[in-house]
């Protein structure tokens, strides 16, 4: 760890002044200023939460009105270690989310066919019975791998792993593919650890492949750190095409080719090589060069000196001119941020999230570039470095876990994908259409896969096909395109209504954090007993923990499936286990500290959790690789230490994985090129690459229509087009535009701006929600009415019939709308381009933009469900089918959720 070049801080620890000191929560007072001149006081319980708006798990307090009872607002919760108090727009926001007067109250059933708008209230017992009765029928049968669980947005850890686990079932199935699969093969091939915990606050040089400032992974957490950062004097590069706000802010921007960041990071790392800005020691130390030199360079004398030569011999060819030339950039930018790397040292911190790796065939080797930049400066684990997700991240252990189940299901890790990330989720109706399977009961949860996903027409096909999908039960806090097409509609709880625990790599420290029903807290520190937080929620609205502990009583009765006893009480065996015995088992014994700290203040561990809403864990934590260790680790000059959690227990230059599942042009971080690379394009005709993948950061992807704050800030969905192009193309802003996908095409605005490079046009995906029917389906903040036709075999055509419009309500405001675009689903008219190593689904897509034909209107989206299967057998055949070595399914320390004991990874 260095200290010399650390650059001073504003504060210790960048805390907030002035807010309500805890040991007043319980009873504070202030004047209403809506009141004022008149002095009228209000009196709040303050009762801390966590945001539910995006995967950061930032801090919120409620202001419970101790008169009325009702949340009045959401502000920072001071104590949470990860946010300190600070929220972005969507925090507060939550409020909206609660007030909705377009939310979903009570659970609901269809009635006439799936997808046909017809609906009936139940109560939670008949759903809870009719559902679990089916899921039992199917464990009894044996078709366990019938039921499927598949989440959007989780917001919590481990307990639905232990959920599925108790169940027996290899179902979990996550939006990982469309999301982030790309950068964690990256990161994981180096250290066995799928993301990075960038120390932002501490760097002196800050690297950005995404837009962190403003809509990153970890926003506000990540943001408010890398402003303490440049405060204090770092300086920030920014790559990305088009002209973000962060990269606005940014000392750097480097708009190159989509694709071609990674031949970027290989000429800076030449640069880096050439001018031996190199920490010696950490590579020679901690990087698998032997194994290298033996195995990528047999040739070479076995010699850290000799790997060292080769490396500079493998990257030669990555001059900073080829560079240039290749990424679209100047020599003097590459040059630049080279310089500032090798300044920066140790304290040389980066991140890259969607992006590269999101958008590209082998957009996984951005990551895998960008961590190589680290591992030559040695800012790996160091102050104002790069650290491995999982040495800040906590995972306490859950209470009464069951073992790992021994399935595997296919549907969800197909054999052609055996390095594949996460599951193959976003392929799931060409798997059903072809005939690989079928689902009984198919739970989405907080997920919109007809709205998000790539191709969300083939999913409506399987979705009202009852022979491939039997039962569609959706767990949502709000209405969505996906849950139309459900038989159940069950609702659940956002922020302020549900329990969950969760933790994430923000910056170099372990926290805990703690959601909570703040309404039912406040109802038992007035002494009432609540059985179910439904009971204090709006209307019915239910949480996923109670809700599952419930369901999988139904699922085993009697006990005789050997299910129902992961779910009973410790205390009495005849009932379900409670949220406080589960949480309080949890804070009690697997989180360390938090008992003392909990006593010193005279509280249970729960109590203290309740009070606080999260806890730190463990502070500065850097260098953990160097940690001695007496089991598992690996001997450094004659030490046994912790290092990593890659075979070799080092970082792995040289990837022996890769190379035993037939990748052998992939072993080393290389650059292998985009399936938009820009020399492949007619960029002289009407061909240029789309990007669609770039967040606002006011927007959470398909569940902020609930939030009226939100909508008032961003409702306008333009595609994005350097002035060059709509001169050279024939358009001007506000044009219509027909963008032409392999499966499609959709009609947007056009928006001439120099802030996008040329040859390169973008879209954010926050927009283009929809509804079939005036009053149902989605909210009205935020939402079209469309007519969705079938036109013929496998086309489709959606088409707007308004745009969003005032109505009336509960809620005043819904009769002040002004803003009218609601944006267009580009989504629908992408084919999947499933990557063949990461199986991230590749978001860019090479487009024709032509003039509107006549009858087009804004917001069409014609696709072709026959072109996109044909799509999907052109991608499935870049594969290299397992099993592997062995006859493995997968690597055996590939990492996979709810992971089977070993012998399912074993086909023989
Ligand atoms: S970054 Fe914003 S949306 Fe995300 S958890 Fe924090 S406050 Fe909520």
């Amino acid at each position: 760890m260095t200290t010399d070049n650390e650059l001073p801080r504003i504060t210790d620890d960048a805390h907030l002044m002035n807010y309500p000191p805890p040991d007043r929560w319980d009873d504070w007072e202030e004047y209403d200023a809506q009141a004022w001149p008149d002095r009228v006081k209000n009196r709040f319980r303050l009762i801390p939460t966590t945001c539910f708006n995006c995967e950061s798990g930032c801090g919120l307090l409620a202001y419970v009105d101790k008169d009325s009872g009702e949340i009045r607002r959401f502000e920072g919760n001071p104590e949470h270690p990860g946010s300190r108090g600070r929220n972005c727009a969507k925090g507060p926001a939550t409020i909206n989310q609660v007030y909705d007067p377009e939310r979903i109250l009570h659970p609901m059933r269809r009635v006439g066919k799936r997808g046909g708008g017809g609906w009936e209230q139940v109560t939670w017992e008949e759903a809870l019975t009719d559902i679990g009765g089916r899921m039992g029928r199917a464990i009894r049968e044996g078709r366990n791998d019938e039921i499927m669980y598949h989440v959007g947005r989780p917001g919590e850890d481990g307990f639905m792993d232990r959920t599925l686990k108790a169940w027996g079932v290899d179902g979990h199935n996550s939006h990982t593919n469309i999301c982030s699969s790309s950068a964690r093969i990256g990161y994981a091939l180096w250290s066995g650890f799928d993301r990075p915990s960038a120390d932002f606050a501490n760097a002196r040089f800050i690297l950005l492949l995404s837009a962190h400032l403003e809509t990153g992974h970890y926003f506000n957490p990540h943001a408010q750190r890398i402003m303490e950062a440049k405060q204090a004097g770092a300086q920030i590069a920014t790559v990305d095409p088009r002209l973000s706000n962060t990269a606005s802010m940014s000392d750097h921007w480097l708009s190159c080719w989509p694709g071609t960041e990674p031949a970027l990071l290989l000429a800076i790392a030449r640069l880096l090589l050439e001018w031996d800005a190199v920490d010696h020691d950490f590579v020679r130390r901690w990087v698998n060069w032997e194994s290298s030199l033996i195995h990528k360079y047999p040739d070479r004398p076995r010699n850290y000196g000799s790997f060292i030569d080769a490396l500079k011999d493998e990257y030669a060819m990555y001059t900073p001119q080829w560079a240039a030339d290749e990424c679209g950039l100047e020599i003097s930018q590459i040059e630049t941020v080279a310089q500032c790397i090798a300044e920066a040292g140790h304290a040389f911190s980066s991140h890259t999230w969607r992006s590269v790796g999101s958008g590209n065939l082998n957009g996984w080797q951005g990551a895998r570039t960008l961590q190589f930049l680290h591992v030559l400066t040695g800012s790996v684990g160091t102050k104002g470095g790069l650290s491995p997700s999982g040495w800040v991240k906590f995972k306490p252990e859950h209470w009464n876990m069951p073992p790992a189940h021994s399935r595997w299901n296919e549907l969800l890790w197909p054999k052609e994908y055996p390095l594949a990330h996460h599951e193959m989720s976003f392929l799931l109706p060409h798997f059903l259409k072809e005939g690989r399977g079928k689902l009984d009961v198919y739970f989405t949860r907080v997920y919109n896969p007809v709205w998000t996903n790539p191709d969300g027409f083939s999913w409506i096909e399987v979705l009202t096909d009852e022979e491939k999908i039997g039962l569609h039960v959706a767990l949502t806090p709000t209405w969505s395109e996906t849950a139309w097409y459900a038989d159940y509609i069950l609702p659940m709880g956002v922020a302020a209504e549900r329990h969950d625990t969760h933790s994430y790599e923000t910056h170099a420290a372990k926290w805990l954090g703690f959601r909570q029903p703040v309404l039912r807290v406040a109802a038992e520190r007035d002494g009432k007993t609540i059985a179910r937080t439904h009971e204090t929620n709006p209307g019915e609205v239910w949480e996923e923990t109670e809700f599952w502990i419930d369901l999988s009583w139904k699922v085993d009765p009697d006990g005789s499936l050997g299910i129902r006893k992961w779910f009973e009480s410790p205390n009495d065996p005849n009932r379900p286990v409670s949220v406080d015995e589960y949480y309080g088992w949890m804070f009690e014994n697997s989180v360390p500290g938090l008992p003392d700290k909990a006593a010193a203040e005279g509280l249970t561990p729960l109590g203290y959790m309740r009070k606080y809403g999260a806890v730190e864990v463990e502070k500065d934590v850097y260098q953990v690789n160097d940690r001695p260790t007496t089991e598992g680790g690996v001997e450094i000059e004659g030490t046994m230490r912790q290092g990593f959690k890659t075979p070799s227990k080092k970082l792995e230059y040289y990837s022996e994985t890769m190379d035993d599942w037939g990748w052998h042009d992939e072993t080393i971080p290389g650059y292998q090129k985009t399936h938009v690379y820009w020399r492949d394009m007619d960029m002289a005709g009407s061909e240029r690459i789309l990007l669609p993948i770039f967040r606002l950061p006011t927007l959470i992807h398909t569940r902020s229509g609930n939030a009226k704050y939100l909508y008032e800030i961003s409702h306008g969905h333009p595609l994005w087009m350097n002035a060059t192009d709509a001169e050279k193309l024939g358009f001007e802003t506000t044009d219509l535009v027909r963008i032409e996908t392999d499966s499609g095409h959709f009609v947007m605005r056009v928006w001439a701006t120099e802030g996008i490079r040329p040859g390169v046009v973008a879209a954010s995906h926050h927009l283009g929600r929809w509804r079939q029917h005036n009053e149902r389906g989605n909210d009205r903040w935020s939402s079209a009415l469309v007519n969705v036709e079938q036109l013929g075999d496998g086309k489709w055509r959606l088409r707007q019939l308004g745009g969003i419009e005032p109505f009336t309500s509960d809620d005043p405001d819904s009769e002040r709308i002004w803003w009218k675009d609601p944006g267009v689903n580009q989504n629908l008219a992408f084919p999947v381009h499933p990557d063949p190593i990461s199986g991230m689904h590749a978001w860019h897509q090479r487009v024709r933009l032509v003039k509107p034909e006549p009858g087009d209107m804004y917001g069409d989206v014609v696709v072709d469900t026959n072109k996109s299967f044909d799509v999907y057998k052109e991608w499935l055949a870049k594969t290299k089918p397992g099993p592997g070595p062995g006859g493995l399914r997968r690597p055996l320390h590939f990492d996979r959720p709810v992971k089977p004991t070993d012998s399912a990874y074993r086909t023989r």
